[in-house]
């Protein structure tokens, strides 16, 4: 298997550390439903973990659910986007997260999106968080200002490499207004204070105050806790690297001395209609959003397929319809398998090898369109990409096999207006039906 490493900008085989390949994937912020563009990178990472699966591996992997702290931008000024949520709401930060992540948990299994080993809430890590600020404080990292604990990015000798930051640049291009305190524009809080009269409703008692964690170190210390470093595998948006992924690396080094991940596997943005995807555009289409316009979920998961994590994709209704048709056709041919008109069959190997090729799907789907499969395969191929093509088929109610055994006898009978009628009722149940030498077949209609 071969991965694009962030961390080494190379194509690599992958080789497991251990026994199981221990995978993190940075979750989502759970304050606002999520949009079909950030469901992208989690079908990416399902493939990922399916690929693996196919290959012969075991995996354990581990989510967060970011459900305090993270501020509106990626360093440490704005607004706490859980206070955010609640204010726009009229609910506590913590109804706000209870929501989001109910929702967010319900899209992941509407996406068939294979469930973590663990899923971690940052809340329940906060004992962690100040175990990790001591150790860093411990061991020269830190400094603190007015407003919180921050880590001094200049004593970690290998900070700029992952991102290949210029730290100079960022440097002469610091806003005028950045925080006097911090002894260099990249360093980053890994503890907040909480300011007398400051309003934020998540607050733990540390150093004599209150405050809440800084929102990059969540992940270091879950990915200690419940998979210890180093990692294999560490998923995450192009956004991340700069910023969030950098610091995770600092702190896990300043931490413990370790390395926190092999592979850095980084999927690039969804535009729509060639616009990023914004608010002020009214792009920000959710599930429920497709759902209003006839898309299933697994429609819009076969369209995030067809194309690769790191490509530049660009999300329109009419590929997505195109897609809907690609994986209808999928079920019909499916129904055709079952129905025992398809009998040579061809090995699924070179699909597992595409996609086994940094998870080239779009590759993987030109061989199954070309390739003869028996049903046997085709539940390969469902377990391999997760569309859900044979719960949703092959077969079909009693009703409906009824309204076809009524027209057989029609048929035989020489009653075509019955026939027909029987077709059309069959029509209204989702199925339409092909006569041929051999007798009936029915396909889907959607
Ligand atoms: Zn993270």
């Amino acid at each position: 298997m071969k991965l694009y490493n962030t961390a080494t900008r190379k194509l690599e085989d992958f080789k497991p550390l251990g026994d199981v390949v221990k995978i993190y994937t940075c979750g989502p912020t759970v304050y606002s439903t999520p949009h079909i563009g950030n469901y992208a990178a989690y079908i990416y990472w399902d493939l990922l973990v399916r690929t693996l699966i196919a290959e012969g591996y075991d995996v354990d992997r581990v989510l967060n659910l970011t459900d305090v702290g993270h501020l509106v931008s990626d360093g440490d000024e704005g607004e706490d986007k859980l206070e955010k949520g609640a204010a726009r709401e009229g609910k506590s930060v913590w109804e706000i997260a209870e929501h989001y992540i109910n929702i967010y948990l319900g899209d992941f299994r509407a996406l068939n999106l294979l469930e973590p080993e663990k899923i971690c809430r940052a809340t329940d890590y906060i004992e962690q968080d100040k175990a990790a600020v001591d150790a860093m404080t411990k061991n020269g990292y830190t400094y603190e200002t007015s407003d919180g604990i921050y880590f001094d990015t200049a004593k970690f000798a290998g900070y700029a490499d992952f991102a290949h930051l210029d730290l100079e640049h960022i440097k002469a291009g610091a806003r005028v207004d950045f925080n006097a305190e911090k002894r260099n524009p990249s360093d980053f809080a890994v503890w907040k204070f909480i300011k007398p009269g400051e309003k934020h409703a998540m607050r733990w008692d540390y150093l004599g105050r209150p405050g809440y964690p800084g929102w990059h170190l969540e992940c270091s210390t879950i990915i200690n806790a419940e998979l210890g470093e180093p990692i294999d595998i560490h998923t995450g948006g192009i956004d991340h690297i700069p910023v969030h992924h950098t610091n995770e690396i600092a702190q896990t080094y300043a931490i413990s001395g370790h390395e926190l991940a092999k592979y850095w596997l980084h999927c690039n943005f969804i535009n729509i209609d060639g616009q990023k995807i914004s608010k002020s555009l009214g792009n920000v289409y959710t599930l429920d959003d497709l759902a209003a316009r006839g898309f299933s979920p697994m429609d819009y998961k076969m369209w995030v397929l067809q194309g690769h994590y790191q490509g530049d994709r660009n999300f329109t209704f009419d590929s997505l319809e195109a897609a809907k048709a690609r994986r209808l056709a999928w079920k019909n041919r499916i129904a055709l398998t079952y129905q025992g008109d398809i009998t040579s069959s061809t090995d699924i190997s070179g699909i597992v090898e595409a996609v086994s090729n940094n998870l080239n799907s779009a590759e993987a789907f030109a061989r199954v369109d070309g390739a003869v499969l028996s049903f046997e395969d085709w539940q390969n191929v469902d377990a391999l990409f997760g569309l859900n093509l044979i719960n949703d088929s092959p077969d079909i109610s009693d009703a409906q096999k009824a309204l076809l055994s009524a027209r057989a006898e029609a048929r035989a009978n020489k009653d075509w207006q019955k026939s027909d009628n029987l077709r059309t009722e069959l029509e209204a149940t989702g199925i339409t039906v092909k006569d041929t030498p051999t007798g009936q077949i029915w396909q889907y209609l959607h």
